[in-house]
């Protein structure tokens, strides 16, 4: 097999590019596929078949692809409580695997719920192109992301051309309702001579673009903090954990770092170098209602309102993220 080396990733890069121009259409219709399958992880009573279907469905393909694929029974199931398995694949390289590098992909197959009466202008569970975007629950977090890995090592395979590091594929059924499983799971791919013991990198395909040309990259991820709140507020379904923020903003503009999370937040509310100079859309949310202007405007930006919808009660389940290089410091209320 070819190696991307000897031709230049300049060569390399054409061929797989106008390669990936070709499918397009083939790619559509798989995340079409994936998007339909409604694996929606907070409901299980309902759902837990789908999920299992979505991890198998991606398993088939994985394995189609030559890898070494496997569903691991998700350890914290139980008999009362079953779980959906965590998929772990591995594509080696075809030569000198031993001497090149391991990356591992992580990535979710679960979606949060949706409904169309959430506002949807379409089925979310068809995926709909409009204007030239793909719509569908999924189709951004993590279906696309995450599947997108197997079709760029399904790419090098149809080009003949040898993967330039080793790829381990973990992907799970589980990240919209705290990741039930992984850490077991995780604790015990860690040890010697397991899935786990030989990865150099990861990455964590679980994110977002900020604008249209600009990828966010997280550089670092640091703690956790679970809470469950209920807020009045707009019609619409919100990620939690990107625009929860922005709720809390809404109602708790002032006091609210104060109160909330001593440590956490303020951190959040200062300038980071990541919010400066993107070109992220504002959304249906408006203005700052500080003054800020559209640059300094992100995700993490805690006090940006979200527009005058109040009404529907919405329950979040909300994940602070801890930015690295900050000491958390124990709350006492909410
Ligand atoms: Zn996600």
């Amino acid at each position: 097999m070819e190696d991307s080396g000897k031709e230049g990733f300049g060569g390399f890069e054409s061929r797989f590019l106008s390669h990936v121009d070709s499918n397009v259409d083939l790619y559509i219709g798989r995340l079409a596929e994936a998007v339909a399958i409604p694996s929606i992880s907070s409901d299980l009573p309902n759902h837990l078949d789908d999920v299992v279907k979505m991890m198998k469905w991606t398993e088939s393909h994985a394995t189609k692809l030559g890898g070494d694929v496997t569903l691991l029974p998700n350890p914290a199931a139980t008999a009362e409580s079953p779980l959906p398995p965590i998929m772990l694949g591995t594509f080696l390289a075809s030569e000198r695997p031993a001497k090149k590098k391991t990356l591992c992909v992580y990535g979710h197959l679960d979606v949060q719920p949706a409904d169309i009466a959430d506002g949807w202008d379409s089925d979310p569970f068809v995926l709909t192109e409009k204007n030239g975007k793909l719509y569908g629950r999924g189709s951004t977090d993590d279906k696309g992301p995450a599947l997108s890995w197997l079709w760029i090592i399904e790419a090098h395979r149809e080009l003949g051309v040898d993967l330039p590091v080793n790829i381990k594929i973990l992907f799970e059924g589980m990240e919209e309702s705290g990741s039930a499983g992984m850490f077991e799971a995780i604790r015990d791919l860690a040890k010697p001579g397991e899935f786990l013991d030989d990865v150099d990198f990861f990455c964590i395909s679980d994110n977002y673009w900020l604008g249209k040309t600009k990828p966010c990259l997280t550089h670092g991820l640091r703690g956790m903090a679970y809470f469950q709140l209920s807020v009045r507020c707009c019609e619409q379904d919100l990620h939690s954990g990107v625009s929860f923020m922005q709720l809390l903003g809404i109602d708790l503009d002032l006091p609210f770092d104060l109160h909330f999370l001593p440590g956490a937040m303020p951190s959040l509310t200062q300038p980071s170098h990541v919010r400066n100079n993107t070109d992220i859309s504002t959304g249906p949310w408006g203005n700052c209602p500080r003054g800020h202007d559209r640059s300094d405007q992100t995700h993490v930006h805690p006090r940006r309102f979200v527009g005058k919808h109040f009404g529907r009660r919405r329950h979040g389940r909300c994940r602070c993220r801890h930015p690295p290089r900050r000491s958390p410091i124990r709350h006492n209320r909410f």
